[in-house]
């Protein structure tokens, strides 16, 4: 076993082909063992249930190489835990959250030589989805189910410290109250790209979705939760039942309660509150905090004073901090950082 030569600094967010993938089927009522296998390639019935009502749910988590030379994952079994929920609600068949992390594990170890090594910044992605495979055409869920994990080198997300992007408030809306937003879907994603494309054909580096019932409250980008950050230095971050539950942005809200002490406030969050705040991020796993500088809504700019050349000051510590218990050089809650090797 030696690392693949390649250029972990350099690396884009792209997918590469590494060596295995897990991959389990679900036929008459029960998943099988699941096996690790070279092929990339999925041969599915052209009437596939994801292919025609894109009966389809993912996971994304990351594996990295902590200080002390171990291989780990964060926090694997809350990803285990959604992509059960998310799952329920597509009717798609339930992989238990346990054989998950272990398909999780055995895939990333499968794959140790593409885990980039400690203080590159990369890291190695693990794409974990759940699709219909059989043919459907009346509406009604699939019978048979494959359960995927592979994994894919990935670059650091800042190269060359964290700039503060600009965003706009999006005229589409994101997710429908009582609808599919809370979940992690890719239909969820298929209806975002219109506006991501138009954001960046504005110069814009992200949407600002609203919510969708009355347009007054914040709710999330296409693939990030909001944190604010208040002028007295108390973190707020939305709450609502349409937003993706961001296992980052839950971290985030432990650290900054139990490792800086400050106050949290887990609520509404009305736009129009927005200019009030000192300092805003878009908390995700391929991030962990983005920091946003400015949000446009129709001409009218909202500037945080913590300015477009850094993060603020409150937003730095826990970026730091989350960060750091990645890392392994802060001691992490129990639990939170899985040990693949
Ligand atoms: C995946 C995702 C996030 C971020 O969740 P993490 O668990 O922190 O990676 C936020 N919003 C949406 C819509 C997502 O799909």
């Amino acid at each position: 076993m030696a690392k693949k030569n390649i250029d972990w600094s350099n690396l884009s967010f792209a997918y590469q082909k590494t060596d295995k993938r897990f991959v389990s089927n679900y036929k008459d009522g029960k998943w099988d063992e699941g096996v690790l296998t070279e092929d990339s390639t999925i041969t599915i019935s052209e009437c596939a249930g994801v292919l025609q009502y894109a009966q389809t749910v993912f996971e994304g988590l990351k594996a990295y190489t902590t200080a002390d030379g171990h291989i780990v994952a964060f926090r694997p079994d809350l990803n285990g835990q959604r992509l059960e929920n998310s799952a329920r609600r597509l009717e798609i068949p339930v992989y238990p959250k346990d054989k998950f992390v272990d398909a999780v594990v055995k895939t990333i170890k499968a794959n140790a030589d593409y885990v980039p090594p400690y203080g590159t910044g990369a890291t190695l992605y693990v794409r974990p989805f759940i699709f219909g495979s059989s043919a459907v055409i009346g509406v009604k869920p699939a019978d048979e189910y494959q359960f995927r994990v592979f994994t894919t080198p990935v670059g650091p997300y800042f190269k060359g410290g964290a700039k503060p992007i600009t965003i706009r408030v999006c005229d589409y809306d994101r997710a429908a109250p009582h609808g599919t937003g809370h979940i992690k879907a890719g239909l969820n994603y298929a209806m975002s790209l219109y506006q991501i494309v138009d954001a960046h054909n504005q110069g814009y580096d992200e949407n600002m979705y609203l919510d969708a019932a009355t347009r007054t409250y914040v709710e999330e980008t296409g693939g990030a939760n909001f944190l604010f950050v208040t002028k007295d230095g108390t973190v707020v971050t939305p709450k609502s039942g349409s937003i993706l539950p961001s296992i980052t942005r839950r971290s985030l809200v432990y650290v900054a309660e139990h490792y800086l002490g400050l106050k949290v406030e887990q609520r509404p969050v009305p736009f129009e509150e927005v200019k009030d705040f000192a300092e805003c991020g878009l908390c995700g796993t391929a991030a962990v905090i983005s920091p946003v500088g400015k949000i446009v809504d129709h001409g009218k700019e909202i500037c945080f004073p913590s300015g477009m050349d850094e993060m603020g000051p409150v937003t730095k510590k826990l970026y730091d901090t989350l960060t750091g218990i990645q890392m392994g050089n802060i001691e992490a809650p129990e639990g939170w950082i899985k040990v693949i090797k």
